[in-house]
């Protein structure tokens, strides 16, 4: 029996997650579950999974909590996240959008934890300082389907030459016409995923793929990373090899199949899912990087090295959240990504402390124009 914390329970993959759990039950156990501030639903999913161990970062539904969960032990605010982090589980889960998942992936880690990874910003903004604590202890299993792909594909390996990710192209690769437009009910609306509003708004800008590039360059050590449109999102990555095989992982797009695998590695446990019907008739296709330029400005922080990437992933989310908020047009977003990227000094960041703190300044220049 695995016991699994599962940070950011209420949202798209923390719900995924316990979904696996609910026809696992002989195989998982919930030791502890965090939420932003849904307190009704965190409550919920305390009860049904007999769970005493909460987090909630909204100070103002501390009360709430209490009262719907009033013998669970109930931790709030941002530290919750690296308490629960540290919880007595096998496996933490961390599926909380944005930056903040870094202090949950540092506190894991820090406490010897398998970490199944989905929050992404995190390895973007501070991949280096992750990888100083892996040296020390845990491990991180990708949960991305594209690094899960990647993952998969690499098994029995020992060396590979490059990455090909997959990318479904979003929900405007196909349109015609000027983007400035897009309303954020229409960026959000992604043809084959149901993912939260971060990282739908993400996938339609393409930027979901350059932060995707940059976090395979730290899960798999290379800078040598392509991408391509794939826009049935069925081969999930692949990866090329010195006698130029190339390997691929490929399935129905469903999240449950590589958080499952996150939690049962090296198993590829039993469970229901859709199957493949042949013919497939997949595409493979060359992006418009004119139009969709996010993958290039992170290949370039990538190659620019020190605080770039953090830079672009500060600069990214304050200018979503802008967005979702109708403050900014659509094509608003990687203008400001790339006006940050030329402004802010490229620093070298050591310490969490400092990467914190860079990534709230630029985030605060942009989201409240400070
Ligand atoms: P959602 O917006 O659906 O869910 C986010 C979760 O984080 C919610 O449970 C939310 O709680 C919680 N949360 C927000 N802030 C905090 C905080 N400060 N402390 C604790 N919990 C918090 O996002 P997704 O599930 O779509 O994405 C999560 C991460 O996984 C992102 O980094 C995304 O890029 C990545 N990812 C997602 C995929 C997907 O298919 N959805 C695929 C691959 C990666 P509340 O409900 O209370 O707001
Ligand atoms: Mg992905």
């Amino acid at each position: 029996m695995k016991k699994i914390a599962v940070l950011g329970c209420t949202g798209s993959i923390g719900s995924q997650t316990l979904d696996i759990v609910r026809h696992a039950r002989d195989r998982f156990s919930v030791a502890a579950l965090s939420c932003g501030s849904n307190a009704a639903e965190l409550a919920a999913l305390a009860e049904e999974f007999d769970c005493k161990l909460l987090g909630i970062a909204d100070e103002n539904k501390l009360g709430e909590l209490r009262s719907a969960a009033p013998d669970a032990d109930i931790y709030c605010g941002d530290a919750a996240l690296e308490t629960l982090a540290a919880c007595d589980a096998d496996i933490v889960v961390i599926a909380v959008v944005g930056m903040i998942g870094l202090r949950a992936v540092l506190a894991a880690l820090d406490a010897g934890k398998i970490v199944a990874l989905a929050n992404k910003e995190s390895l973007v903004a501070g991949g280096a300082l992750v990888k100083r604590y892996l040296e020390r202890g845990g491990e991180i299993r990708p949960v991305d389907s594209e690094h899960s792909a990647v993952w998969q594909a690499l098994q029995g390996e020992k060396e590979h030459k490059r990455i090909i990710l997959t990318a479904s192209g979003g929900p405007f690769c196909f349109a015609d016409g000027p983007l400035d437009g897009v309303t954020p009910e229409q960026a959000v609306a992604h043809p084959n995923w149901r993912m939260g509003k971060k990282i739908s708004v993400d996938s339609a800008t393409m930027m979901n793929k350059g932060l995707e590039i940059i976090e395979a360059r730290w899960l798999f050590d290379t800078e040598n990373i392509d991408y391509v449109i794939h826009p049935e999102s069925v081969v999930h990555s692949m990866v090329e090899f010195a006698d130029g095989s190339i390997k691929a992982q490929a399935s129905f797009p469903d999240m449950r199949l590589p958080i499952q695998y996150a939690l049962t590695y090296p198993e590829h446990a039993p469970r229901e899912y859709r199957p493949l019907e042949l013919p497939l008739g997949l595409r493979f296709l060359p992006p418009d990087e004119a139009r969709f330029p996010a993958p290039k400005l992170a290949k370039a922080a990538i190659a620019a090295g020190g605080s770039a990437a953090l830079t672009l992933n500060a600069a990214n989310e304050a200018a979503v959240r802008l967005f979702l908020e109708r403050k900014i047009k659509f094509t608003d977003i990687i203008n400001i990504v790339s006006d940050a990227l030329d402004r802010e000094p490229n620093e070298t960041l050591d310490s969490a402390a400092s990467i914190f703190s860079a990534h709230k300044r630029i985030y605060d220049k942009i989201y409240l124009g400070t």
